[in-house]
């Protein structure tokens, strides 16, 4: 996927929602950059309301053969079994012409839309941390950026100075 002007993953809980200037930032970053601008707000009542989705919006097609400097923005969510949502808010502008898509998300599954790191595996999602684990959102406690264990280890980092030292990763030895 490509590099979004805004990009960020909310996990929130049920009853919680996404802080409102997120969205305002999201839109701004993109229409600050395009010539054709979203003008509508969009709204968050369905993120809330479904456990799954994605939508998308953008400025209006040129009307001109040119190229022209269009706003986009993304939205898509899932929830993990633990409850958590997980919402990714993306907004970029991207230059069309008037017959070229201006559609922000590519055409996958609103878990992959957040997380393109996400794979179908023995029939659930499951993540793969940089530290190797494997897991379904809830067992690795998916943090957005890495898993339980990672950021216990950061924690631990941060209040002693000291990385915890993990040997796991060292070929057994033959003989
Ligand atoms: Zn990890």
């Amino acid at each position: 996927m490509n590099t979004f002007l805004y990009d960020k993953i909310f996990i929130v809980l049920p009853g919680y929602t996404i802080p409102d200037q997120e969205l305002t930032c999201a839109l701004e970053d993109a229409n600050d950059e395009s010539d054709i601008k979203i003008t509508k707000r969009p709204s968050l009542d369905e993120v809330y309301r479904e456990a799954q989705g994605a939508f998308h919006t953008s400025g209006l097609m040129p009307s001109r053969p040119r190229e022209e400097k269009v706003a986009r923005l993304g939205i898509a969510w899932f929830t993990d079994e633990l409850g958590r949502k997980h919402i990714r808010i993306a907004s970029d502008m991207k230059k069309v012409k008037f017959h070229e898509s201006n559609i922000i998300w590519p055409n996958m599954p609103a878990a992959q839309l957040v997380y393109p790191k996400l794979q179908w595996i023995e029939g659930r999602n499951q993540m793969t941390c940089d530290c190797g684990r494997q897991g379904s959102l809830g067992e690795l406690k998916w943090n957005g950026i890495k898993c339980h264990e990672c950021q216990e280890n950061d924690r631990y980092a941060q209040e002693t100075g000291f990385e915890k030292y993990i040997p796991t990763r060292f070929p057994r030895r033959k003989g």
